[in-house]
């Protein structure tokens, strides 16, 4: 069994706070404190360039990529770390639609993060090849995917709503009628089992800032399935990803496998921050964190529904059709998040009116789950939201 408790003493939390925002940037990890300040001073205080070849620099994207890796059940040498998860969807996709011949559609869903979109709608715009973006409603996917379509891209976790998609039955599908696969997993990766190479995925991606917790801004990561890397003329090539980077040729070759993934140089301080903090993984299985997870979530609900009648739940009642979050719905919203966080529970806020809320169960306990459902019930029945300054919308909500 995981020991939750010493897990939960690796983290830095601050008194007084029930932090239920993990899925959108999760906790400082002690050892990333102390890894990256020794990163600052002596790699690159003392070491200064040497760095890049004494302190593990030049192979940290790939280092890092395998501890994630164990954690998607991906196999060592699939991933890499860098970029965001934006500009690894991107890369992604260019392949994706490259490897799926004459194929013009490119399906997704209305679950779908916007960045997601956005990256499609713009890089198929910029690939010139007539290729159309196919967004249909989440309970219409399997259905919808035939031998008319290139390629499947996905996000597995919705992040309004938690609703979790069956990677095994889609990814089954797409390989049944020749549509290449690309898996989101942005609210996935630390959050529930994954297992990409069960799955037979052909591509994902995800974040290393949320249930990672590598820090703000940490950098994504990028799966390719194991023998589809040497078949990618990567569209975003960059030195990093060349063969021989220190060869200086003129012209591109890019290097063997996952390692072509890779574009410029990697921010190392935050890649260190992630590796740092993918150590909280030691002796963690993703099975105890999941039941963990569904137990913390089903109590939440409970609570919620027993204290809080103006509250709607926006996300699946079914723990297995949910991932690691619970949305409820509420008019005043936004407002009533900013109640909740100015009285110790921080969770967020989704347009137009989804209050959401991340169990991480790494450092996230049933006593927690109790003092954020009394939190929000007293903002509910004092009716605490109903504050001018808690209406005015911040940048980031
Ligand atoms: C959080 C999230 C992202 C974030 O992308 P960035 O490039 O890191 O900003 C992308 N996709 C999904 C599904 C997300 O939830």
């Amino acid at each position: 069994m995981t020991d939750f408790a010493r897990t939960r003493a690796l983290f830095e939390l601050p008194e007084g706070i029930v932090y239920l925002d993990g899925n959108s940037l999760g906790p400082l990890p002690r050892a990333a404190r102390e890894r990256v300040a020794r990163e600052v001073s002596r790699e690159w205080g003392e070491k200064l360039i040497r760095g890049w070849n004494e302190a593990g620099w030049m192979d940290l994207p790939e280092t890092v990529g395998d501890k994630i890796a164990r954690l998607i059940g991906a196999a060592k040498g699939t991933v890499v770390a860098g970029d965001s998860t934006s500009i690894n969807l991107h890369k992604a996709l260019t392949a994706a639609v490259s490897l799926a011949g004459p194929r013009k559609v490119v399906l997704s869903d209305s679950g779908n993060f916007p960045t997601d979109l956005y990256v499609a709608q713009m890089a198929l715009r910029a690939l010139g090849g007539g290729h159309e973006l196919k967004v249909v409603a989440p309970e219409e996917v399997a259905g919808t995917i035939d031998d008319t379509v290139a390629v499947l891209m996905l996000t597995q976790v919705d992040y309004k709503t938690g609703r979790l998609h069956d990677m095994q039955a889609l990814t089954a599908k797409a390989r049944e009628n020749g549509v290449v696969s690309i898996w989101d997993l942005a609210h996935s990766a630390g959050a529930l089992p994954v297992d990409l190479a069960g799955a037979d995925a052909d591509f994902a991606v995800g974040c290393g800032y949320k249930y990672l917790n590598g820090g703000p801004g940490a950098p994504a990561f990028i799966y390719v399935r194991p023998g589809l890397g040497d078949r990618i003329d990567p569209v975003l090539a960059g030195w990093m990803g060349h063969e021989a980077p220190f060869a200086f040729d003129l012209d591109y070759r890019p290097a063997g496998g996952i390692q072509r993934m890779r574009v410029g140089t990697p921010p190392i301080l935050s890649m260190a921050s992630l590796d740092a903090a993918l150590d909280a993984w030691d002796g963690v299985s993703m099975d105890d964190v999941r039941d963990r997870s569904i137990e913390l979530s089903e109590r939440f609900i409970a609570e919620i529904e027993a204290r809080c009648p103006e509250l709607t739940l926006a996300s699946p009642r079914d723990p297995s059709a949910r991932g690691s979050q619970v949305s409820v719905a509420f008019r005043e919203g936004y407002a009533a998040m900013q109640a909740a966080i100015a009285n110790g529970l921080i969770g967020d806020f989704r347009a137009p009116d989804i209050m959401r809320f991340g169990f991480t169960p790494l450092y996230i306990g049933m006593d927690d789950v109790v003092r954020a459902a009394e939190t929000i019930e007293r903002v509910m029945r004092d009716k605490l939201w109903d504050r001018a300054d808690y209406r005015a919308r911040a940048k980031v909500t």
